[in-house]
C-alpha cells in the first residue's frame, strides 16, 4: 500500500509538552504511523518549558524568521525540528517566544491567538514545504479551526485541493469559547457568518464546535464516548450537532505505548517484573512506601491514584468511602496529582488523618506515576466521564487492578471480574454514586483477600493488549477512508 501523508497538529505532544492524555496520543500515534512507512509531520508549539535534547534538534533553514499576519498583528516565528524519542521521526516545533514563552501551557488571556496561530503556522509550513498532506489531523479545540482556515484564508491555494481533515475530540468538556470580538485577531473577521448563529447572537465563538461543523471526519477516543457525546448531557451542549454528524463520527480507543509502559523494562522502576514472576511488584511496593515515608505493609493492599484533579475525575465519591475503608482495614493510599482545591483539600486532610498510611503528592511527576502504577494493587478511577483514560490501561499491564465507573473508555477497556468464571480484569460500577464505588472497591478488597482469585485476576489484567500496534490500523483505515486512497 502506498504511504499516506499525515499532518498532525496538537497543542501538546509527549515527551515535549504534556498535561494529559492528548500528549500521549500525539506522541505515540505518529511514531507508529511512521514505523508503518507513512509520511507523518507533527506540529506543536515550542513552549519555554520544552527541554530539547542537545544534538537532537536543529533549525530548519527555509522555515526561519517567517512572518504571519494575525489580523493587524504581525507575528514572527521559526521552526525547530526535534527528534521524537524512541523513533527516527522529527517533529516541527513552532518557535515563537512572544506567544509560547509563558508560565504554563494553557490559561493565558490570548489562548485563542496562541492556538489559532499554531494552526495557521502548521498550514504555512506545509505550503513552504510544497507538501499536500492527504489528511490534516487536528486535535481538540486548539487546532479545530484548521478545517475552516482551509476553506477561507487558504482557499486560494490549490496545493490543498485534495487534502482532507480529521478532528479528534479528546475531551468535549474543553471547547475553546471566546468572545466573538476575537475573530479579527484570528484572521476570520470576514467569515463570522460561518460560525454558529446562536453563539454569535450570544456574543461568543466556539472553536471546537466550528471544527465539528467543518472537519470532513470526526473521531473521539473510545467507542463508548462516541455514543455518549451524541446521546445526552455528556455532549456538553454539542450533542445535537454530533447527532447530525453521526455518520461522520468514529470512536477509536487510544493505544498504549508498551515501550514506555511495561513493567519488564520500565526505566523508572527499582525492580522489574512480569506476569510469570511478580516478586518485583512486591519489591516496588516496598520501595515506594519507603520513598514516601509510609509504614511498611507487605500484606496490606496499596491503592493508587494518578490524575489531573478536575471535577471530571469524580473524586467526591471517595469523600466518605476512603475514610471509612481506612478506618476499617489496613490499606495504604498514594495519590499523585494537582488541581481543584476541593480535591486537594480532601487528599491533604486524609493524609493529615492517616499520616503513616496515606501520601498525597501534589504535583506532576512522570517517574512517580510509573512507580505508583507498578507498586499499587488497586487503581482508583471513579471518573464522572472519561473520554478514553490511559491510566486504567497502564494499570492493567502493571497488574494493578482498576476500580472504575462504567463510562467512556473505562467501559471499553476494563472487563468486570467474574469470580465464578474467573474472567475479567477489574471492577466497574454502573451509577455514578458513592454506593456504586463502595461496592466496587469492597469487591476488589474482598478479592484481594483471596490469594488464588487475586493471582488469576492479576494474570488476566496483565494479558490485556491495548497496544498502538493494533490501534494504529484503525487510524490508517480512517485516513484512507477520508483520502479516498484505498491503494
Ligand atoms: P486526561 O487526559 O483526562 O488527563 P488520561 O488518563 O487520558 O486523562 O491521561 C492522563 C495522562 O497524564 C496519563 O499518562 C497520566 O499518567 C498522566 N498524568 C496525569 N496526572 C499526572 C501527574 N500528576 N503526574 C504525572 N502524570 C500524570
Amino acid at each position: 500500500m502506498s504511504p499516506l501523508g499525515i499532518c498532525l497538529v496538537a497543542s501538546e505532544v509527549a515527551p515535549f509538552a504534556k498535561t494529559g492524555g492528548l500528549a500521549d496520543v500525539a506522541g505515540a500515534l505518529p511514531r507508529y504511523l511512521s514505523r508503518r512507512g507513512h509520511d507523518v509531520r507533527v506540529f506543536l508549539p515550542l513552549y519555554s518549558s520544552v527541554a530539547l535534547a542537545p544534538g537532537d534538534h536543529h533549525p530548519v533553514d527555509f522555515l526561519t524568521d517567517l512572518e504571519l499576519s494575525m489580523g493587524e498583528r504581525r507575528v514572527r516565528f521559526s521552526v525547530i525540528t526535534a527528534r521524537l524519542a524512541g523513533s527516527e521521526l522529527f517533529v516541527y516545533a513552532i518557535d515563537c517566544p512572544e506567544l509560547y514563552h509563558r508560565s504554563s501551557i494553557y490559561g493565558a488571556d490570548d489562548d485563542h491567538l496562541r492556538f489559532a496561530f499554531l494552526t495557521r503556522a502548521a498550514i504555512e509550513c506545509c505550503q513552504r514545504m510544497g507538501w499536500a498532506p492527504d489528511v490534516f489531523h487536528c486535535n481538540d479545540w486548539h487546532t479545530a479551526l484548521l478545517p475552516l482556515y482551509l476553506r477561507t484564508v487558504y482557499r486560494w491555494d490549490h496545493l490543498f485541493e485534495r487534502s482532507r481533515t480529521l478532528l479528534t475530540i479528546h475531551n468535549i468538556a474543553y471547547q475553546g469559547v471566546f468572545p466573538r470580538s476575537v475573530l479579527p485577531e484570528v484572521s476570520l473577521d470576514g467569515d463570522a457568518h460561518r460560525f454558529d448563529r446562536s453563539d454569535l447572537d450570544a456574543g461568543v465563538v466556539n472553536f471546537l464546535k466550528t471544527g465539528l461543523l467543518y472537519a470532513d471526519l470526526l473521531s473521539t477516543v473510545s467507542p463508548t464516548y462516541a455514543l455518549e457525546i451524541r446521546s445526552g448531557e455528556l455532549g456538553m451542549g454539542l450533542q445535537e450537532l454530533l447527532r447530525q454528524r453521526s455518520e461522520s463520527l468514529v470512536g477509536i480507543l487510544n493505544g498504549v505505548d508498551y515501550s514506555e509502559w511495561n513493567p519488564e523494562t520500565d526505566e523508572f522502576l527499582p525492580a522489574h517484573y512480569s506476569a510469570d514472576d511478580l516478586s518485583g511488584k512486591r519489591a516496588n511496593k516496598e520501595a515506594l512506601l519507603d520513598e514516601l515515608g509510609l509504614a511498611p505493609a507487605p500484606e496490606a493492599p496499596l491503592l493508587g491514584i494518578v490524575s489531573r484533579l478536575t471535577p471530571q475525575k469524580g473524586f467526591e465519591l471517595l469523600y466518605d468511602v476512603l475514610p471509612q475503608v481506612l478506618a476499617e482495614r489496613d490499606v495504604r493510599l498514594v495519590v499523585l496529582g494537582s488541581g481543584a482545591p476541593d480535591y486537594e483539600g480532601f487528599f491533604g486532610s486524609l493524609q493529615g488523618s492517616f499520616p503513616e498510611r496515606v501520601c498525597f503528592y501534589r504535583g506532576f511527576s512522570e517517574e512517580l506515576a510509573h512507580r505508583i502504577e507498578a507498586s499499587s494493587d488497586i487503581f482508583l478511577m471513579p471518573s464522572r466521564f472519561e473520554p478514553c483514560g490511559l491510566n486504567q490501561m497502564y494499570s492493567l499491564r502493571y497488574g494493578t487492578i482498576p476500580v472504575v465507573h462504567r463510562t467512556g473508555g473505562l467501559a471499553d477497556s476494563v472487563r468486570q471480574w467474574d469470580w465464578e468464571r474467573q474472567t475479567g480484569t477489574g471492577f466497574l460500577f454502573e451509577n455514578f454514586d458513592a454506593t456504586g464505588l463502595r461496592w466496587a472497591l469492597g469487591s476488589a478488597l474482598a478479592t484481594y483477600d483471596n490469594r488464588d482469585a487475586w493471582r488469576r485476576l492479576v494474570a488476566n489484567a496483565m494479558a490485556s493488549d491495548f497496544s498502538w500496534e493494533r490501534q494504529v490500523d484503525r487510524y490508517i483505515d480512517v485516513y484512507r477512508r477520508l483520502s479516498g486512497r484505498a491503494d
